[in-house]
């Protein structure tokens, strides 16, 4: 039975995961190396839960309820007894597989380790830790109180009986769940970076203009928003990313990024963060 939650990393996922958390019952500790990000976290978190009441999704008192659930602290000694610890810290090895280390020794035998990386080997995560078979990825999305799913990665060395606890936290979270094994970009990355690439490959190719591109895909794909203006929303350096990664692990030339993706990356258009991307905002 999972009550209590570790959450390290309070940036933008880490503070969206500790929002939902709470909010269905489980006791959270959210850790980072920086009082200012628990800080700016806890304020984020209180916003939510306040609109919430505003338009009636939540009552004041179980507002005060969850609130009342979470802790935050800068020491990952903190989560010593926490029945899971969903990582959601920096995406880089360096900072991921050492935590993992650290955290497999404060958690203890029998909690549950889960990442919610987007591009790191689970199954590599795994091998950094006594007893790999608890470890699982659990990747959410952005905003993660309003987007509905959750990508449930099963590594090499995952057991039933952690993926079976993954899904049962799903199913608290109110999450629709898919169930992945470990691979490049899992499922939604692994189509939809590929998609918005090939959407600058066609604006750079001069196949339509960038408002024709999404206004195509919008009507006559029926996608609520067109590529380019996602790949705005994502960012075009996250993209990039993505398709860095989907190239070198996979190794496949389909995933070579788009040349005027880095261009724009380089002259540091990155999209609704920067003001300008494939379009401009105000
Ligand atoms: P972020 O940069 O907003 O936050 C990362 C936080 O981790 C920072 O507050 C940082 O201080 C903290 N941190 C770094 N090292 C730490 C350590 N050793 N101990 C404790 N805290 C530490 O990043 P993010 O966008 O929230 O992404 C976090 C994870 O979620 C990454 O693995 C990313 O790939 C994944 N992810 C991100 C998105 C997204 O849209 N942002 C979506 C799905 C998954």
């Amino acid at each position: 039975m999972i009550e209590k939650i570790g959450i390290i990393g309070a940036g933008t996922m880490g503070r969206g995961i500790a929002q939902i958390c709470a909010s269905s019952g489980l006791s959270v500790t959210l850790c980072d190396v920086g009082q200012e990000q628990l800080d700016d976290a806890a304020k984020s978190i209180e916003t939510g839960y306040t609109r919430m009441v505003q338009r009636e999704r939540m009552s004041q008192q179980d507002c005060d309820a969850a609130l009342s659930k979470l802790s935050f602290n800068t020491s990952l000694d903190a989560l010593a007894g926490s029945d899971l610890t969903i990582e959601a810290a920096t995406e880089t090895p360096e900072v991921k597989l050492p935590l993992f280390e650290k955290i497999a020794e404060i958690c203890g035998e029998k909690a549950i380790l889960a990442s919610n990386t987007s591009s790191i080997s689970l199954t590599r995560i795994a091998a950094a830790v006594p007893r790999p078979e608890r470890v699982i990825g659990m990747h959410f999305f952005n905003p993660v109180p309003v987007m509905q799913l959750l990508e449930i990665v099963r590594a090499l060395q995952t057991n039933d009986s952690t993926y079976n606890a993954a899904c049962r936290v799903a199913e608290q979270l109110n999450k629709t769940r898919v169930t992945v094994s470990d691979s490049p970009g899992f499922v939604v990355n692994r189509i939809l970076l590929p998609m918005i690439n090939e959407a600058v490959l066609s604006l750079a190719e001069g196949l339509a203009t960038a408002e024709e591109i999404d206004v195509a895909m919008r009507l006559g794909a029926n996608h609520p928003m067109g590529p380019l203006a996602l790949a705005d929303l994502i960012g075009l350096d996250v993209c990039l990313y993505v398709m860095e990664t989907l190239y070198e692990q996979f190794g496949d030339s389909k995933y070579r990024p788009a040349p005027l993706l880095r261009k724009m990356v380089d002259a540091k258009y990155l999209g609704r963060k920067t003001g300008r991307g494939f379009f401009t905002y105000g």
